[in-house]
């Protein structure tokens, strides 16, 4: 039995969720996690990657040392480097002149459309505040995104044309309130393994009846009354024709829609078409299920919908995400303890680096940049002159490599996040990335992206720092540190910091926006004071629970949920529906639909787990598809199969399984030696900028054993 030295409470760096977390310690070694039984988030219960998925701190292949490339990379011609031989360790000193030196010079001959940067939902709400500052306050640039843009903004585009409010309306654990709740879009026992226990335990325990609205036939259908298994990227007809079928039954909350909503009546005629007969031609679903469905959910008294990003990631994500919110509003089912909509966030911080301004479109407290009282509201809190910081919004992630090309961004900060993996079309991210003339890795590793770095700076993990992420739920939650950093490793926020006083010396305006924070508590305080939803939350308020937000004043309690009086856009608004199918439909040359995903033992990007001991649980891809496409192109369980796309292709071995429905195939996104976003689609949402990462067509051919046993021809290119 080992005794710890100390056990130092924290938050989960994996998922949305947010689980409490108890690292025990030994000698400075994190040696085992637990959860206390009484963690309001997720009482004592961990999944594998909480409860298991921390060694990736100690990984051979964490880089704790400041790097430059040895040789010297020009536009056009950048390339990949894993091999450490190809980089030279140099001090804190000299990576941070050379990084303030070269964005300096960018800046000031292209100007600030040429600068850029990707925040990190893995990091905390104090680095991302800190991050977009120094972008916006010393480069004048709004190119500031992050990974929220590939996961939710469908959802979160929706959410604020139509309510005002892009987070989370419900606490997830209120499902359980809940007499019937939809998930859709959603494999939530792999993606918010936790949550999945508190739906499983409504259904099993408080008796509620769950709807499952997904193209497979993921876990949760054991425990659904009903399962609509719809083609992937028909969202908007399915939606649509339950509101139709809620409209024609008389199932509308009639005194809701009258005092709370507007554009009722253009809506429903813009529904007339959206039958059930009609959605079942398109989508593939039994018209009895969508009514019965429909009228399931509207006679419930507490009615909730969750959704994951088999609504967002669409080029429609956010006519998808309209859809649920319709629902919502005929019905009511929202404003109320286990009702609501609840987008479930990705990533531990995707909220929090959203709240944080780490958004092309929006300061702290999303502030959108082009309203004048919200910038001066900010220049003066940044010290910043009258007018300083641009009104211009700025660029999106997927925009900001489509733009690296001479006149348009010519250097890219990337702080924790890997486009290399996580964008889609990799090939052609690929000559994009090649394309920058400088670029700034900032993370734990050199993963795909950092690869084509010029500098790389060694970041802690979140086990060596302070600061705060915010849940799926808006609930702040405090961050640790259990452990000194490794190495030369330091926590985000001090090399940020570090490296702005550099950059204002450069600039001839030291000192003018303030850096010398003494903590991450007084990054906090600064955000707080101006993004006022933040305003009541302080570290000693939430040193044991997190509070969540809204929190206007220092004796509020928190906001478990929204909407109850009123919406923040006054009231909740109708939109038109039209469907529009999916920008790739299979044909004969590319039969099946593809659809990508996460699975249980990994983390996106794969940074993090696959330098963790739950690689050896789900060493290599796989593709799954139903037995009658395994028998069609006479494919065998466990046989190695080529995948390919117009964009590029894969080998990865066969699995026949009982979630697939035929005609669609699924291929997690987390292996670099074969990226599932080799194949994907980079057609956006117009509005949200999202790509379509949940349908493309694919074709599958028979592959050879050697080819997956060789990692250079396991893509069409090999590794990065
Ligand atoms: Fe971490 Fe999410 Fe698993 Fe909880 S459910 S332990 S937050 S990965």
């Amino acid at each position: 039995m080992i005794h710890p030295d100390r056990i130092t409470s924290t938050t989960c760096p994996y998922c949305g969720v947010g689980c409490n977390l108890e690292l025990h310690v030994k000698d400075d070694f994190i040696y085992s996690v637990t959860s206390p039984f009484d963690a309001v988030v997720n009482q004592g219960n961990l999944c594998v990657k909480g409860r298991f998925g921390y060694d990736f701190i100690y990984s051979p292949q964490r880089v704790t040392t400041p790097m430059l490339r040895k040789s010297l990379q020009k536009p056009g011609m950048r390339t990949a480097a894993f091999d450490l031989n190809e980089w030279r360790q140099v001090s804190w000193d000299v990576a941070l002149d050379y990084t303030a030196d070269r964005l300096v010079e960018i800046y000031q001959r292209d100007g600030s459309d040429a600068l850029a940067v990707y925040c990190c939902a893995k990091a905390t709400n104090e680095d991302n505040y800190l991050l977009q500052k120094m972008f916006r306050a010393l480069f004048r640039s709004n190119n500031v995104d992050h990974c929220t843009r590939l996961c939710h903004a469908g959802s979160v585009v929706a959410l604020l044309k139509s309510l005002g409010s892009s987070a989370m309306s419900n606490t997830a654990s209120e499902v359980i309130h809940s007499d019937c709740f939809i998930v859709t879009g959603s494999n939530t026992t792999e993606n918010h393994p936790i949550i999945a226990l508190q739906m499983k335990a409504a259904v099993r325990k408080h008796g509620a009846r769950l709807i499952v609205i997904d193209p497979r036939r993921i876990e949760l259908c054991d425990y659904a009354t009903l399962w609509l298994p719809l083609k992937p990227g028909t969202n908007v007809a399915v939606f649509a024709a339950m509101a139709h079928v809620i409209i024609k039954e008389g199932l509308v909350n009639r005194d809701f829609v009258a005092a709370r909503t507007f554009g009722y009546e253009e809506f429903a005629r813009s529904i007339e078409k959206f039958t059930p007969e009609y959605a079942e031609m398109v989508s593939g679903v039994d018209r009895n299920l969508i009514v019965e469905a429909a009228r399931m959910y509207a006679r419930a008294e507490r009615g909730a919908i969750y959704w994951g990003m088999g609504i967002s990631q669409l080029s429609q994500g956010t006519a998808s995400a309209l859809g649920l919110i319709h629902l919502a509003l005929l019905t009511g089912h929202i404003g109320r303890k286990g009702t609501g909509l609840n987008p479930l966030r990705g990533q531990n911080n995707v909220q929090g680096a959203s709240d944080a301004g780490a958004m092309p479109f929006h300061y702290p407290g999303y502030m959108e940049v082009d309203n004048e009282a919200n910038a001066r509201a900010w220049e003066a809190a940044w010290n910043v002159e009258p007018g300083g910081l641009s009104r211009k919004r700025g660029l999106t992630t997927t925009e900001i490599l489509s733009h690296a090309h001479p006149g348009g961004v010519r250097a890219l900060y990337i702080m924790g996040e890997n486009p290399m993996m996580t964008e889609p079309n990799l090939n052609l991210t690929r000559q994009h990335m090649q394309e920058l003339e400088f670029l700034v890795a900032q993370d734990i590793f050199i993963n795909e992206s950092g690869a084509f770095a010029d500098v790389f700076l060694p970041a802690t993990s979140w086990a060596e720092k302070e600061g705060t992420f915010t849940n799926t739920d808006r609930r702040v939650q405090r961050v640790r540190p259990a452990i000194a950093p490794r190495g030369e490793s330091r926590p985000d926020w001090q090399i940020i910091c570090d490296l702005a006083r550099r950059i204002e010396r450069r600039l001839g305006r030291p000192n003018s926006a303030g850096w010398d924070y003494t903590s991450p508590e007084q990054v906090f305080r600064e955000m707080a004071n101006t993004a006022t939803m933040l305003k009541g939350v302080t570290y000693a308020r939430i040193e044991k629970v997190g509070l969540q937000y809204p929190v206007p004043d220092e004796n509020h309690p928190g906001t478990p949920f929204l909407f109850s009086e009123n919406f923040p856009s006054g009231r909740g608004r109708f939109f038109t529906v039209e469907y529009i199918p999916v920008a790739e439909p299979p044909d004969d040359e590319y039969p099946l639909i593809l659809t990508t995903g996460r699975l249980l033992e990994h983390w996106h990007g794969g940074s993090m787990t696959r330098n963790s001991l739950l690689d050896e649980l789900y060493p290599e891809a796989q593709l799954e598809l139903h037995e009658v496409d395994a028998a069609h192109f006479g494919i065998q369980d466990g046989s190695p199969v080529r995948v390919y796309s117009r964009r590029g292709s894969v080998v990865v071995r066969a699995r026949i399984s009982p979630k697939a429905n035929p005609g669609v195939v699924f291929l997690p996104m987390h292996f670099a030696e074969a990226a599932a976003n080799l194949l994907t689609i980079d057609v956006l949402d117009k509005e949200a900028k999202i790509p379509e990462f949940k349908a493309c067509a694919v074709g599958v051919q028979i592959a050879q054993e050697e080819e997956l046993h060789n990692p250079a021809v396991r893509t069409e290119r090999g590794r990065y």
